[in-house]
């Protein structure tokens, strides 16, 4: 390889929604080019492209089968990635668009969900080294073992940024969406949410895995472990506000709140035998997807998963033989602190909460975290009545 440093940014579908905008992207890729910095650009499909396939799908299958389903919606990031480098060599710059499997993105097999296990991006080395910016289509990969296309789970054009800047040795992984960075709490559900100019990985990991959908969970577990550096920052503003995590970022203040996430939507299900995984292979052979497990408790689990899969939880024939749904209207809400929370955060989350008059129905707790279960209907009061422990 080169001596030239490589930066790899990816760019969100709000930040890519029309050709304008794709075109607005296309001149901030050259001018980094231009300073002499190899760029890998990571793109997601263009604007609610990934949501209109779906519908799309189900429009003509009841439950789509998931290899189609994987053909289908990487053909979002496909109709991106073209996009940007025509108008990229349009600007006289040259680049080259690749899917994954060109790319030498390696999964395994799990359609819709699956993990890299290996990367073997020699073709974006090579047309690296021939001075070219490099377009990969996010969220896909192919598998070694069934050559079929794969997808990485909604929001996995994050997981094939960092996975790229980690096999590139990259100086860092720039994610640049429609927003500034890394906020307190969702700023559309909260108006008093701050950006957070640095956070840890375990910050950060904690604030995705409970809701905070500024990046992909696990991406942001894959760039801990290779200690890939991350910048979270606005696509239209250049400026370097935004937020850092790397392995020199402290975070904040300890002991301190720093951020409330959320679930919508999470179900109370109870499985017929104790096993999780006999649960999730059960939806994986009914093409119904996968789910996030929130808590275990014998044969009582918390779960949350994309809209589609809930609902084809809570669908699915009464008299099933694997679990049966116990509450579908509940919501997380969930704050995570600097370091791991005491018994007295523990108590100023109850007293904020009871102050406003809000009960919880379960708590979990994770090293960095207290979450808590509510009704779906008092979700937005408990987010506001929480966030007041960050903003003290
Ligand atoms: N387009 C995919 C999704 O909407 C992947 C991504 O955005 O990262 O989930
Ligand atoms: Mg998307």
């Amino acid at each position: 390889m080169s001596s030239h440093k490589i930066v790899v940014q990816k760019y969100g579908g709000a930040t890519l929604a029309d050709a304008e905008k794709v075109k607005s992207v296309a001149k901030r890729i050259m001018q980094l080019h231009r300073s002499g910095i190899r760029v890998v650009a990571v793109v997601s499909a263009m604007g609610k492209t990934t949501n209109q396939l779906i519908d799309l799908a189900k429009q003509v299958s009841h439950r789509p089968h998931m290899r189609e389903l994987d053909m289908l919606l990487t053909a979002g990031e496909r109709i991106s990635m073209s996009l940007l480098s025509m108008a990229l060599n349009d600007l006289g710059c040259p680049a080259i668009s690749f899917t994954g499997s060109q790319a030498g993105i390696l999964t395994d097999d799990a359609h819709f969900n699956a993990q890299i296990i290996d990367v073997k991006a020699f073709r974006v080395e090579q047309a690296l080294n021939e001075n070219k910016v490099v377009i990969l289509a996010g969220f896909q990969g192919v598998s070694p073992n069934t050559k079929e296309i794969t997808t990485l789970g909604r929001g996995g054009s994050d997981i094939s940024a960092v996975s790229m800047a980690n096999f590139l040795k990259a100086e860092r992984c720039e994610v640049l969406k429609d927003v500034a960075g890394v906020f307190s709490a969702d700023p559309k559900l909260e108006p008093k949410a701050k950006l957070l100019p640095e956070l840890s990985y375990q910050q950060l990991e904690d604030m995705t895995t409970w809701g905070a959908q500024v990046l992909n969970h696990r991406s942001v577990k894959l760039a801990s472990e290779k200690s890939v550096a991350i910048f979270v920052g606005s696509a239209s503003d250049e400026k370097e506000e935004g937020t850092t995590v790397s392995t020199n970022s402290t975070g904040l203040a300890p002991q301190n709140a720093i951020a409330i996430n959320s679930f919508a939507k999470i179900f109370e299900v109870e499985l017929k035998e104790e096993s999780f995984e006999s649960f999730q292979i059960f939806l994986q052979k009914n093409q119904m997807g996968y789910v996030q497990l929130l808590s275990q408790q014998g044969k009582k689990i918390f779960i949350t998963a994309p809209d589609e899969t809930l609902q084809a939880i809570e669908n699915y024939d009464k008299n099933n033989p694997c679990y049966a749904v116990l509450s579908p209207k509940l919501s997380s809400v969930s704050v995570t602190f600097s370091n791991s929370p005491q018994l007295e955060d523990e108590q100023n989350c109850l007293k904020m909460m009871k102050s406003d008059g809000l009960e919880f129905l379960h708590q979990i707790k994770s090293n960095l975290g207290l979450h808590f279960v509510v009704p779906s209907d008092s979700r937005i009061r408990a987010i506001s009545a929480l966030h007041k422990l960050c903003v003290s």
